[in-house]
C-alpha cells in the first residue's frame, strides 16, 4: 500500500463528505435540520487527536451508562469489556440491585483510569469531561455554565 495514495484517497473522501454536507445544509428548512456529528466534524477538522487525551476520571460515567444483555457498562466505547463493567444485566431490576449499582458506580470512578484506558479512544466527551475536570479542581470558581459556540448547533447526540 502507499502511503501517500492512502492520504491523499482519505483528504478525497474528507471533502467530499465535507461537500455532501454543505449541500445537506442548503436543504435546511425550519421542519427539516442538519446536524453535524462531533466525531465527523473532529474527523473533518482533523483535530481528532486531541480527544484522545481524558483526565484520569471519566466524569461521564456518572451521567449515563449503557445496559445491554452483558449487563451495565460505563460507556458505549467499552461495552463488553469486563474492566468497565459495572453491574449485571439486571442493574436497576428494584431497590436493591440499585442500591449495588450506585455503590458500583461509584467504585468505578476511582478505578478505572480514563487517561489510560481510553488513550486510543477518540472520545465524544472529552470536552465535557475536562470542564468538569476543571470544575473540580477549581471547586466551582470561575466555571460557568454556558452553551459552548463549538456545538451551538445543538448536538444531541449522548
Ligand atoms: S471513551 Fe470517553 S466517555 Fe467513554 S469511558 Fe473513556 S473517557 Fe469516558
Amino acid at each position: 500500500m502507499d502511503p501517500t495514495r492512502a492520504r491523499g484517497d482519505f483528504e478525497a473522501v474528507v471533502r467530499r463528505v465535507q461537500n455532501e454536507v454543505n449541500r445537506a445544509k442548503e436543504l435546511a428548512t425550519d421542519s427539516f435540520q442538519v446536524y453535524e456529528s462531533i466525531n465527523l466534524k473532529v474527523l473533518i477538522q482533523g483535530n481528532w487527536k486531541e480527544y484522545t487525551r481524558q483526565p484520569r476520571t471519566c466524569h461521564m460515567q456518572a451521567l449515563r451508562q449503557v445496559l445491554t444483555p452483558f449487563g451495565l457498562f460505563n460507556c458505549p466505547a467499552h461495552r463488553g469489556v469486563e474492566k468497565a463493567k459495572i453491574a449485571d444485566k439486571d442493574a436497576f431490576a428494584d431497590e436493591a440491585t440499585l442500591i449495588n449499582t450506585t455503590d458500583r458506580l461509584a467504585s468505578i470512578l476511582d478505578r478505572f483510569d480514563a487517561s489510560r484506558e481510553c488513550a486510543h479512544v477518540t472520545c465524544l466527551y472529552n470536552t465535557v469531561n475536562w470542564w468538569i475536570e476543571r470544575m473540580i479542581e477549581d471547586q466551582g470558581e470561575g466555571a460557568e455554565v454556558e452553551p459552548s459556540a463549538e456545538y451551538d448547533d445543538d448536538d444531541t447526540f449522548l
